[in-house]
């Protein structure tokens, strides 16, 4: 305890610009001290933590922070940046061919940064027929009944002379002992999308001449775990399903953030990075000791993006992907509300994963069962592997540390995500 007798562990630090209307003060008082915000008196919890809310109006936003015999301790400048961007409208014209820029250019299905709106990746060189811009995006022209949209500056005017529409080229399959790898051929790249629905892959190019509405279809049947890798290349749009041994899948676990990242920060200044590398480890040994192949993508405090865990996990050919972490409080609202486990998934086929670890976990953890969510995070968008994000329980909420504090902590979350996966499984 430092010698003004509390801790603010969040804000870090002292003056602050973030994007928000509301900021939260976290930390611990002594007991023979009190906390006073701007004149207001901070309640603690039994063992001294606090966590209170606070809205912030734009620009600066001081914060004195007083002991009990009123003296300012602190000062916080916090600055509350305006949201920078606001939509616009739609402005029509007519239709103008255009080409892909970059790489991996994401077909969206509406002009937003919206994760749950992506229909497929475009490489560079795609051809593409564009008649509006809204927000930054320009609309794709797919067919009658259907636009795509993608970031204006993906796309570069093309003013020479091509046909707007490609051709159907062929189509086949190849077949080895690790994968099977359906090939639709076209004479150039054309804008697509994939959608997986019980347990079928729909994918559909669009601007092929000579089809109804100049919409090419194909339905492929998936196997368990129903994962796949989609690409357009050259001009062939290659869907590739992996031949996997659902006895004993590959599992990747991930500690969510480190090093130069902490996440979330508890009451008691508990780093959620620390957290989760010592669930990730407690799982780890779990799921050894029941014969399954295990990787990790950090096993030590440190930094690794998120493009690296997610690459990692797809070249180590992982088949099941469990991202760790703990859950923070929304801005502005009442830490003493948010407890319990909530699990995330983006792909449908990864959905029965979710509800499996979560249901496991909560009986396990005995934490409030906030049920599974559809979310577009980084390291569960891949269609490679079944993936899946766990918040085992919140950081700063009074109930859920008790449980995080409590010593077998660990071992219970181990043992509940491994039910899961086993249950998952075995139901497959
Ligand atoms: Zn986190």
């Amino acid at each position: 305890m430092p010698a003004y007798a509390y801790e603010v562990a969040f804000p870090q630090k002292k003056d602050l610009s973030l994007v928000s209307n509301g900021i939260f003060f976290v930390g611990k008082v002594d007991k023979h001290e009190s906390l006073w915000i701007n004149g207001q008196k901070i309640q603690t919890q039994k063992n001294g933590s606090f966590a209170e809310s606070f809205k912030l109006n734009p620009g600066d936003n001081t914060f004195y922070l007083t002991n009990k015999k009123k003296n300012v301790i602190d000062k916080y400048i916090i600055t509350s940046l305006s949201p920078s961007k606001s939509s616009s409208n739609l402005v029509e014209f007519p239709i103008q061919e255009c080409t892909t820029n970059t790489d991996n250019v994401i077909l969206r299905s509406t002009p937003e940064n919206f994760g749950m709106n992506r229909l497929g990746y475009l490489p560079q060189n795609t051809d593409l027929q564009i008649n509006g811009i809204k927000n930054d995006f320009v609309r794709v022209y797919l067919n009658k009944n259907l636009s795509g949209w993608v970031p204006s500056d993906s796309v570069n005017p093309e003013l020479r002379d091509v046909n707007p529409v490609g051709e159907y080229k062929g189509e086949g399959i190849n077949s080895d002992n690790i994968s099977e790898t359906y090939k639709f051929k076209f004479s150039k790249n054309l804008p697509y999308s994939i959608k997986f629905d019980n347990n079928r892959l729909y994918s559909e190019v669009y601007n092929v001449a000579g089809y109804t509405d100049e919409t090419f279809h194909s339905v492929i049947e998936l196997k368990p775990p129903y994962c796949y890798s989609a690409k357009m290349k050259d001009g062939e749009l290659s869907i590739k399903l992996p031949k996997v041994d659902m006895t004993s899948p590959k599992i990747i676990i991930d500690a969510g953030h480190g090093g130069k990242e902490p996440g979330a920060v508890g009451c008691m200044s508990d780093l959620e990075k620390d957290l989760n590398l010592k669930a990730a480890k407690a799982l780890k040994k779990e799921l050894k000791s029941k014969n399954y192949k295990v990787l990790m993508t950090r096993n030590s405090d440190k930094f690794v993006s998120l493009k690296d865990r997610v690459n990692y996990a797809k070249d180590k050919k992982g088949v099941i992907f469990i991202s760790l972490h703990m859950n923070s409080i929304p801005e502005y609202a009442n830490p003493n509300t948010h407890k319990g486990s909530e699990t995330y998934y983006y792909n449908e086929f990864s959905k029965s994963l979710a509800k499996s670890v979560q249901l496991a976990l909560t009986k396990s953890l005995g934490t409030r069962d906030n049920g599974i969510k559809q979310a577009s995070f980084a390291v569960i968008r891949p269609t490679e592997y079944v993936g899946i994000l766990v918040e085992t329980a919140f950081l700063i909420n009074p109930e859920d540390v008790e449980i995080y504090k409590s010593k077998d902590y660990y071992k219970k979350v181990a043992h509940g995500i491994s039910k899961g996966i086993e249950n998952y499984l075995k139901q497959l």
